[in-house]
């Protein structure tokens, strides 16, 4: 370990950052998303007004709500109906491994492994 410090005034920069990031989050990145797009369905073309507009949601476009950026490029405004129909098509893709990034690929398991050694083990003279 160096006991050379940080630059004065570095840690209280990040925390800010750390404080302003947390905060802007808390504040809702629908009432941003609302903010930057026009107020219409990106699937439907439906549009909002306020008196209807509980039911224009923001939909993320990688499926991570952690990935808020804040000029909303992982956002997308979507009605309640195709939001619906964006992740059930996502589920899909998930379940049959369809995905093209493949970060959520799961583990390959093979049903096989260790089985030829098992069969070894029990029959240890056999070939075949
Ligand atoms: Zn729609
Ligand atoms: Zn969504």
């Amino acid at each position: 370990m160096s006991d050379k410090q940080p630059a004065p005034g570095r840690f209280a920069r990040v925390r800010a950052a750390q404080l302003e990031y947390n905060n802007r989050r808390a504040a809702g990145y629908r009432e941003q998303a609302l903010k930057l797009f026009p107020w219409l369905c990106g699937r439907c073309a439906r549009e909002f007004d306020r008196r209807n507009l509980s039911e224009l949601t923001v939909h993320h476009v990688d499926h991570n709500h952690d990935n808020n950026p804040g000029d909303g490029s992982n956002w997308e405004l979507l009605c309640l109906y195709c939001h619906d129909e964006e992740h059930s098509k996502f589920e899909h893709l998930v379940r049959y491994g369809d995905t093209s990034d493949g970060a959520r690929k799961p583990a390959t398991h093979n049903p096989f492994a260790g089985l030829r050694a098992k069969l070894e083990a029990q029959d240890p003279g056999r070939e075949d």
